[in-house]
């Protein structure tokens, strides 16, 4: 059989993509994220990060990551399990820890690193793992990477997650994955329903709550919070630095024997260096402000209610959602860029999400909203969205 050179297997392939709307390519920004940012030399009035409570370029967590460099250095130079733990990490896990109302918090270096290491370090070949369709990529891939018996449940279906419970043999170690707040859609997991669920049959939850941190419960402690969950029937939690907290970095917050578990079985963490102490520095300053400054929490709700009230008012259809994320779904790829760019060329920048991220033919315009924007920009928002012709 004629091959064809490799080169070109993969440059066809990259056609191919092309060809259907589906190419994705960097941007530069030259300036700080915010909500007034420079990318590729043009101003744009931002509705596209998850900087939810606006602290990324925060002064307070620039002092403690300065601080902590001029004492600590740049780099963490080893593993958290050889000599790169340093005592900001120590106490940002002890914060965390009291915060969340867990025993014990392991810090690890990215939210997806987090997500592979927890489910591949509790659940191995002869396991069950029982997850949400629309969860996020981290959490599929580390599922296939602990070799379990993997289920997808209809998005939020307490049913068909409750029939897969009930299917699965009785031996075999169950765990039932969720995002908290769904990164594309906005809504929330119904969490006591499946508590219950998980309860009946002896399972263990894991919720990914990288888009409630910061947003949900009073002090910001997320989803559990929002659902006033007891101490005893708190499920293992993942959360994430890169969204409301505005560094980099994540957690997961479980019992003693769990987080004792994942240090001997982690892979995603024995196997990487520690993320710079001066990422937990800055993380820390970051935590207190989540828990103090409340009024960043009120202030994003109060734009998301004028945005939700606007948006009907021009007759968009909105998803259920009352959280930073509100998505418009357009549908059709090219539709969604076409939208996209007109919205660019009137100086509002929104996330456009295509498939595989999203399911197919409902590409969407993901916007999300920041403490740091005001009323006058959420106008600005929906004069656009108006001007676009969105329906
Ligand atoms: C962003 C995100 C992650 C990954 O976190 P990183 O720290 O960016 O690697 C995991 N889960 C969800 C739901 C996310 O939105």
């Amino acid at each position: 059989m004629a091959t064809v050179p490799w080169s070109t297997q993969l440059s066809t392939d990259l056609a191919k993509r092309k060809a259907a709307g589906r190419y994705r390519s960097q941007r530069i920004r030259e300036s700080a994220q915010g909500v007034n940012i420079q990318l590729e030399g043009k101003s744009l009035l931002s509705f596209c990060s998850n900087d939810y409570l606006g602290l990324a370029n925060h002064p307070a967590l620039k002092q403690a990551f300065i601080d902590a460099v001029e004492q600590q250095g740049v780099g963490s130079g080893a593993a958290h399990l050889l000599t790169g733990h340093s005592r900001y990490h120590q106490q940002l896990e002890e914060q965390l820890a009291e915060f969340i109302g867990h025993e014990k918090v392991l810090l690890f270096s990215s939210g997806y690193q987090a997500n592979i290491g927890v489910i591949d370090g509790l659940m191995s070949r002869d396991d069950v793992i029982i997850q949400d369709k629309l969860n996020h990529a981290s959490l599929l891939d580390g599922a296939r990477l602990s070799m379990a018996k993997q289920y997808r449940y209809q998005h939020a279906d307490m049913s068909a997650l409750s029939r897969r419970l009930e299917q699965s043999t009785a031996t075999a170690h169950k765990l039932i994955v969720s995002d908290g707040v769904f990164s594309m859609d906005g809504d929330l997991a119904p969490l006591p329903e499946l508590l219950n669920h998980a309860k009946k049959h002896d399972a263990a939850v894991l919720i990914d709550d990288a888009h409630g941190l910061g947003v949900l419960g009073k002090q910001g402690e997320g989803l559990l919070a929002h659902w006033n969950i007891k101490a005893e029937d708190k499920p293992i939690i993942m959360g994430t630095f890169g969204k409301a907290f505005g560094t980099s970095g994540a957690f997961v917050a479980a019992d003693e024997v769990t987080i004792e578990t994942l240090i001997q079985q982690a892979r995603s963490y024995v196997y990487t260096t520690a993320q710079p102490a001066a990422i937990a520095a800055a993380t820390l300053a970051s935590l207190k402000l989540v828990q103090e400054e409340t009024w960043r929490r009120d202030k994003l709700q109060t734009l998301i209610s004028q945005f939700r009230a606007g948006a009907q008012a021009l007759g968009l259809h909105l998803m259920d959602s009352q959280t930073a994320i509100q998505p418009i779904v357009i549908g059709d790829d090219k539709k969604a860029i076409e939208i996209g760019n007109t919205l660019e060329n009137k100086g509002i920048l929104v996330g456009v999400i295509r498939p595989p991220t999203v399911a197919e033919g409902s590409a969407r315009l993901r916007i999300t909203f920041s403490a740091n924007h005001s009323e006058q920009h959420v106008s600005q928002l929906l004069d656009a969205l108006e001007f676009a012709n969105v329906h």
